[in-house]
């Protein structure tokens, strides 16, 4: 009986998400002008609700006016992170009720549904940083994330259908991804899985050659797959196995490295092989129709990159993290929250005639750099050598004091002198010397709850 009842309030939020999804998808033509006008509405709005309803950010913003503050403002606030939510969730949420106890309890008995408080959506992230975090959204914002992120593939889904926003509607979706979890990417394509034409779900825990039978009858027009499933879906199709022929190839919820995304470019053609970014602070951006980058969602987020010390950084230069302010979700406001995304953004105008701030490449976490004394490695720079070895399916780059350990699963053979002398030459470049380097065939490789493969992991400090 509440199983159905799950099952109404499911087809009742995918509705609000097909009709919200015209005008969510309508403002990619916004021009600046209109962009920014929003952005200020939006930002007064927010301001306003949190004076009345969420004490803790009330009083961090009590110096500033809802009626004449815009975007820029941002900066005259202090910013919080994951243990501020966490230890103040109770004085920052906004629904009449809600706790964190209360979500806690509840996310253990939870299984195939997370509707709590009424309408409101729960999901937690992953522990990057220490502790999981859990978000609250509320039934509308909900909606307009999943629209947020699915808007940026309306452009090459609409030769398949009779064109426009309800394209999404008709096609077959494929996703590899999540387990069945908390995790916000199982939640939201749970919830917003067309009940007359569900997405194929697949757990990203599978070995490829158990998922490629299944792939290949269902055909989808697009496929969603983790960056790290990319060389054994390539190996795949090379191999003739996997006979898909996808319009579009969604890679998220990792870093993209720009080998493995010009490898699935060469793999199938005639599909767009589509990135974003996104987070379970706010989604907040939509891929760019030209491939090589994304947008971010600047009518529902502000993205600040930022230095270590926190000071704005300038396109073109890496961030060592962002602060992100969602302006759209009410429940569990978020203001200046930071996320150690290393941000590369781009000011030159987008080839795809986008108004919105593209976003050239996130270069995985800081909290990802391996640090020997004062040395600070980028293991992007060390993968680079393991990216030329299309034998490699998988693999993890581990830290070690002096070095590094890697570790990867591979179908037929890998040149490891050259992967060695690569990897020692990518420290030397730092000024690492006589860097230690092993590297080790092992049979499997284990994934995070959501799927995930962590692909570099840090000596703890
Ligand atoms: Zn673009």
């Amino acid at each position: 009986m509440a199983e159905t009842n799950i099952e109404q309030q499911r087809a009742r939020h995918y509705t609000l998400f097909t009709d919200l999804m015209p005008e969510i998808a309508g403002r990619l033509s916004w021009s600046r002008a209109q962009i920014e006008a929003h952005k200020t509405r939006a930002f007064r709005d927010l301001l306003l609700h949190v004076k009345a309803r969420s004490p803790w950010h009330a009083r961090r913003v009590a110096h500033l006016d809802p009626s004449t503050a815009t975007a820029a403002d941002l900066a005259r606030l202090p910013t919080m992170n994951k243990g501020d939510l966490m230890e103040n969730w109770d004085e920052i949420v906004t629904i009449p009720g809600a706790s964190r106890h209360e979500a806690e309890q509840s996310l253990r008995n939870m299984t195939d549904q997370f509707y709590i408080w009424g309408d409101n959506v729960l999901i937690a992230s992953g522990g990057t940083g220490g502790r999981p975090g859990l978000f609250l959204y509320d039934w509308s914002a909900s909606a307009i994330m999943w629209a947020s992120m699915a808007r940026g593939f309306i452009a090459a889904l609409a030769p398949l259908a009779a064109g426009g926003t309800d394209a999404l509607q008709h096609i077959r979706i494929a996703s590899i991804a999540a387990e069945k979890s908390a995790h916000g990417s199982y939640v939201m394509s749970r919830i917003f899985s067309n009940p007359k034409n569900p997405t194929h779900r697949f757990s990203a825990w599978r070995s490829i050659d158990e998922l490629i039978p299944e792939l290949n009858a269902i055909r989808p027009h697009f496929l969603g797959a983790y960056p790290s499933l990319i060389p054994a879906l390539v190996a795949a199709a090379k191999a003739q196995e996997l006979k898909i022929e996808p319009r579009v190839i969604y890679f998220g919820a990792e870093h993209l490295p720009e080998a493995s995304r010009r490898a699935a470019c060469e793999a199938w053609p005639g599909a767009d092989v589509l990135t974003c970014w996104g987070t379970s602070e706010g989604g907040g951006t939509f891929a760019c129709p030209c491939g090589d980058g994304f947008h971010v969602s600047e009518d529902l987020v502000v993205i600040e990159p930022v230095d270590a010390a926190g000071a704005p950084v300038a396109p073109g230069q890496r961030s060592s993290g962002i602060y992100i302010t969602n302006l759209f979700n009410k429940a569990l406001p978020i203001i200046r929250y930071f996320i150690d995304d290393i941000f590369e953004m781009d000011d030159r105008p987008c080839a795809c005639g986008s108004a919105y701030q593209k976003v050239r490449q996130v270069h995985g976490r800081s909290l990802e750099m391996f640090r020997y004394g004062e040395i600070s490695v980028h293991p992007a720079t060390l993968e680079l050598a393991v990216l030329e070895q299309p034998s490699i399916l998988e693999y993890q780059i581990r830290q070690t004091p002096r070095g590094a350990h890697l570790v990867y699963r591979s179908k037929g053979n890998v040149d490891a002198a050259r992967l060695s002398s690569k990897m020692r030459q990518a420290f030397l470049s730092y000024g690492l010397q006589e860097p230690e380097i092993a590297i080790e065939k092992i049979a499997l490789l284990e994934r995070t709850a959501a799927g995930k493969l962590k692909h570099y992991v840090p000596l703890a400090h």
